[in-house]
C-alpha cells in the first residue's frame, strides 16, 4: 500500500465526536471532490466522487454520524489501464442535501450555492475545526510521497481562492506550505521532512507520523555514514596526492644530484618511501632502522621537498 494510502486508510478510521469538526470535515470534502445537482423540480442532491475507498467510507461515516444520512454507494469500475474504481456517495433527499448544504455553508437560506463551493472561514473558526478541515480536505484531494524517495506532501484544489485558505489555515500550525499553479489546478503543498511530520500531527494520523519518523530516523543515519564516508576518501586522497609528490621530489634530487649527496638520514627516509609509494606517514614510521615518530616523517620527507625545490630553483 501507498504512504498516501495508508494516511488515508488511517484518517478514515478516525472521526471526531464533536460535530463542529465533523461538519468541517464534510465542508472540506464537499468543496473539493463534491458536487450539487439541482433537478427541473428544484430538488438538490449531493454527490462525492472519489478514487479511493477509504474517503468514500469516511464520507459515508461522516454523513451517518452527523446528520444521520443513509447515502447510497455506487462503484464504477473505470476502463483504463490502472482499472481503478470510482466510488460516488449520493444524498439523494432534497431535504438531507439541504441540511448538508447548509450546515457547511455551501448553499445560504434561500438555496443559493457559494460561488465555486468555497467554504466560509466561519466553518473553521475554532483550532479544532481547522484540522478537521485540513484533514476532510487531504482525504479529498490530497497525497504524500512515499518518505523512503522523497519528502512531499500536497493537496489539489480547483481554484486559487480555495488553496489561499487552505494554505493560511495549514500557516497557523507553524508549517511552511507553499501554492503552486499545475495544469489549471492550485496546489497547496509542503516539501521539509519536519513540515510533513508536523501536518500529520496536526490532522491526527499518529500511526503514519511514526511510521515517518522511523524512516526519516534511518535516512539520516544513512546520510551520516555516508558524509564519513566520503570525508575519509577525501583524506585518502589527500595522503595519496601528498605520496606522489614526495616520491616526485625524490626521483628529481636522485635524478640531479643523487642521493648519496644528501645527509644518511635523509637518504634512508628518501629509499624507504621510493620502495613504498603507498605506505601511510605511519606505516613509514615502522619502516626507519630507528624509530621515528610521524612528526619526524613528516619532518624528513619536508626537508626531502625543500632540497628538490632549491635544486629546481637552481637548474
Ligand atoms: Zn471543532
Amino acid at each position: 500500500m501507498s504512504f498516501s494510502k495508508e494516511v488515508k486508510e488511517e484518517l478514515s478510521r478516525q472521526v471526531s465526536s464533536a460535530r463542529h469538526c465533523n461538519i468541517a470535515e464534510v465542508a472540506a470534502i464537499l468543496s473539493l471532490c463534491g458536487r450539487i445537482i439541482i433537478s427541473e423540480r428544484n430538488q438538490y442532491s449531493v454527490k462525492i466522487h472519489t478514487e479511493n475507498i477509504a474517503v468514500a467510507r469516511k464520507s459515508f461515516t461522516l454523513l451517518k454520524k452527523t446528520y444521520n444520512i443513509i447515502a447510497e454507494i455506487t462503484i464504477r469500475q473505470n476502463v483504463n489501464l490502472k482499472k481503478s474504481r470510482t466510488y460516488t456517495i449520493t444524498v439523494n433527499n432534497h431535504e438531507d442535501a439541504m441540511r448538508v448544504l447548509q450546515s457547511t455553508k455551501l448553499v445560504n437560506e434561500v438555496g443559493d450555492i457559494e460561488e465555486n463551493m468555497s467554504v466560509d472561514n466561519i466553518i473553521i473558526s475554532n483550532p479544532c475545526c481547522k484540522r478537521a478541515f485540513i484533514r476532510g480536505a487531504f482525504m479529498a484531494a490530497g497525497s504524500i510521497s512515499t518518505p523512503e524517495k522523497f519528502y512531499h506532501f500536497e493537496i489539489v484544489c480547483n481554484t486559487m481562492d480555495k488553496a489561499t485558505q487552505l494554505s493560511n489555515i495549514i500557516n497557523i500550525f507553524q508549517i511552511d506550505s507553499k501554492i503552486v499553479e499545475r495544469k489549471k489546478h492550485f496546489v497547496v503543498y509542503i516539501k521539509e521532512g519536519s513540515s510533513i511530520v508536523d501536518i500529520l500531527n496536526v490532522m491526527e494520523a499518529h500511526v503514519a507520523l511514526m511510521n515517518l519518523e522511523n524512516v526519516r530516523i534511518l535516512k539520516e543515519m544513512r546520510n551520516l555514514v555516508n558524509r564519513k564516508v566520503n570525508c575519509e576518501t577525501a583524506n585518502i586522497n589527500k595522503t595519496v596526492a601528498a605520496a606522489v609528490k614526495q616520491i616526485e621530489d625524490i626521483k628529481y634530487i636522485r635524478d640531479t644530484c643523487g642521493l648519496s649527496q644528501i645527509p644518511p638520514v635523509l637518504q634512508e627516509m628518501a629509499q624507504v618511501r621510493l620502495d613504498n609509494p603507498d605506505a601511510s606517514l605511519k606505516e613509514l614510521t615502522g619502516l626507519l632502522s630507528t624509530p621515528v615518530g610521524k612528526s619526524g616523517v613528516n619532518h624528513r620527507l619536508r626537508k626531502l621537498s625543500e632540497i628538490a625545490e632549491n635544486l629546481r630553483g637552481r637548474s
